[in-house]
């Protein structure tokens, strides 16, 4: 099971950006990436429409919508790490919903669009809290271009 996780900066601000359009409805969001040891990379986020019919405050994901989007991520070369979602609210910690209902075992990221928790359920539905790595920075450097003209 995971214990931690980093998310990529462009992945951070697509779903923070996502969160903060979307309020006051929540926003669902498939995590991809990959796993190092228990450590989960998050590099991809694929939102999902949002088929919560019961007002703001809850989401639902059709089972097609995400399984087109695990596709889409295996496709990418990605895993499927888990998901995301908001509380416009601006609490990031999981709601007695969220721990009733959300997936085990996999990365759960709540964000109020401004920052963001991560944490994954148990078997027993218990909430173990993910250590946010940094984000790689390895992306974060520009790339010298020196033209090499004569
Ligand atoms: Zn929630």
């Amino acid at each position: 099971m995971f214990a931690s996780m980093e998310c990529t900066q462009a992945a951070e601000a697509l779903l923070l950006h996502a969160a903060r359009v979307a309020a006051p409805r929540e926003i669902v969001a498939v995590l991809g990436g990959c796993i190092a040891g228990a450590n989960a990379q998050v590099r991809r986020v694929v939102m999902l429409p949002n088929d919560a019919i019961d007002g703001d405050a809850s989401f639902a994901v059709d089972s097609v919508a995400f399984s087109q989007c695990e596709h889409e991520l295996r496709n990418g070369g990605d895993t499927f790490l888990g998901f995301a979602h908001s509380h416009p609210n601006g609490s990031t910690a999981p709601s007695i919903r969220d721990r009733e209902q959300l997936w085990t075992e996999c990365v759960q990221m709540i964000t109020d669009g401004h920052t963001w928790k991560a944490f994954v359920l148990d078997k027993n539905r218990a909430v173990h809290p993910l250590t946010a790595l940094p984000a790689p920075t390895t992306h974060a450097q520009p790339t010298n271009h020196q033209e090499q003209r004569s």
